[in-house]
């Protein structure tokens, strides 16, 4: 199967963002054995659009196309198929309810253009969108086939993932079996250099790492001819991989660490609370985008300054005093305490310089986390570079995976 990559977008074509869309398609459609020719880009233009059309289905098996899906003018991709094939545009209500009561419940009216992200070149499957209001969809004509998505990329991966792929399975020469290792606490350079010795020269199964926000993916991709050969090339490969990693996975497949967290305190029946100094809130607020976290998350507390840590936490001054705020000793009796106070089986705590700061003496970018748990009390001294942002991101991820551990 050849495919061909089409990019639509005018802001593309200037620079202003990185076609990433097609990164990520190149990628996964290399894994799944699927020739890519051509990657193309075209801007919001009708004319030009067309034109691309032509070209690719002149040459392709499969075209993907990400991008201009949405409401607006310059938005063309549905409309110029249906004018490359020949068909008209067919309205779905069904389609269109769900997008008219999404505006309605954020107490907006829809524009009138909305209406375009309910309609479909007529025969046109409908692909859902599991992160978004606009969905994709699949046509197939005159023995080709062409994928239309959304351009975000947190809309068009996980529609690549979970409606075009399998579509795309019966006409693959092959078939494939994936595993995706999910790691926190290491670069994606440090990943790939303690996964160096198996990814060098392995062809089948492959092994890939993709940097995410605050972790690192691993994706084993085997092809065989059955699923189970597949299974049986990709299961070795994947425990030496886990094996290689260690203690730096923390999950596999689709949840994230939020959710590892919130699926193994239900399954060993254990409440946790919270006090965060730096971080301000973005470490409980990880763990409540979990639905259902209510019943393992009793509480999170934010002493940021000193006096708040002993007006909150019950801390002693003279103790702040010795050791100051950012240290073992404080992020100790914040984990113990916070547990204590709000009857919780663990407490998890995080403390540190987020800085900018003219104060040599404040080390910007060091964190003491602590970690109450079984009547005993942990701690760790990390450190990270960068703006306070990073900082205090990298702070509340580190947390959540050291839990974890
Ligand atoms: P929307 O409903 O958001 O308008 P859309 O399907 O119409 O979605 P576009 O308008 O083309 O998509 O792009 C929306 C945004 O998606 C862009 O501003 C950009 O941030 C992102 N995006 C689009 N195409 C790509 C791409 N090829 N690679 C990475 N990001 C992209
Ligand atoms: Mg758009």
């Amino acid at each position: 199967m050849r495919a061909e990559i089409l990019s639509i977008g005018t802001e593309l074509l200037l620079g202003d963002i990185v076609n990433t869309n097609a990164q990520y398609l190149s990628r996964r459609l290399a894994e799944l054995g699927v020739y890519v020719y051509f990657q193309t880009v075209v801007g919001d233009n009708p004319e030009r659009i067309l034109e691309a059309y032509a070209n690719a289905y002149g040459r392709a098996d499969l075209v993907v196309i990400s991008g201009g899906l949405g409401p607006t003018e310059d938005d063309l991709t549905k409309e110029m198929a249906a004018s490359y094939f020949g068909l008209t545009l067919v309205d779905h209500p069904e389609i269109w309810e769900p997008i008219r009561l999404y505006y309605e419940k954020r107490g907006a009216k829809p524009i009138e253009s909305a209406r375009k992200q309910a309609a479909f070149p007529e025969g046109a499957v409908i692909l859902p969108n599991s992160a978004g209001t606009a969905p994709g969809c699949w046509i197939e004509a005159q023995g080709c086939y062409m994928a239309m998505m959304p351009g975000p990329p947190r809309e068009m991966i996980p529609m690549f993932e979970e409606q075009v792929i399998p579509r795309l399975k019966p006409h693959l020469s092959q078939t494939f079996q994936s595993r995706l290792l999910r790691v926190c606490g290491a670069g994606e350079s440090n990943v790939e250099e303690m996964l160096k010795d198996l990814i060098t020269g392995q062809a089948n199964p492959t092994i890939a790492t993709y940097a995410k926000e605050g972790e690192v993916h691993v994706r084993i991709t085997a092809r065989a001819e059955t699923e189970e050969t597949a299974e049986k090339l990709l299961s070795p490969v994947a425990e030496a991989c886990r094996e290689a990693l260690g203690e730096l996975v923390y999950g596999q497949g689709d949840a994230s660490l939020e959710e590892t967290i919130f699926l193994i305190l239900r399954q060993r029946n254990l409440t946790m609370a919270v006090a965060e100094s730096l971080t301000g809130g973005l470490l409980t607020g990880r763990l409540v985008n979990v639905p259902g976290m209510s019943a393992c998350l009793l509480e999170g507390l934010i002493p940021y300054t000193n006096q708040a840590k002993i007006r909150q936490l019950g801390i002693e001054p003279d103790k702040l005093e010795a050791f100051g705020p950012v240290s073992s000793e404080i992020a100790e009796e914040m984990a113990r305490r916070v547990a204590q106070i709000s009857g919780a089986d663990i407490g998890l705590a995080v403390t540190g310089w987020a800085g900018p700061s003219q104060d040599p003496s404040e080390p910007v970018g060091l964190i003491w986390m602590g970690l109450h748990l079984g009547g005993e009390t942990l701690t760790q001294r990390i450190s990270f570079g960068g703006d306070r942002n990073r900082i205090r991101f990298f702070a509340a991820n580190m947390a959540l995976c050291w839990l974890l551990r």
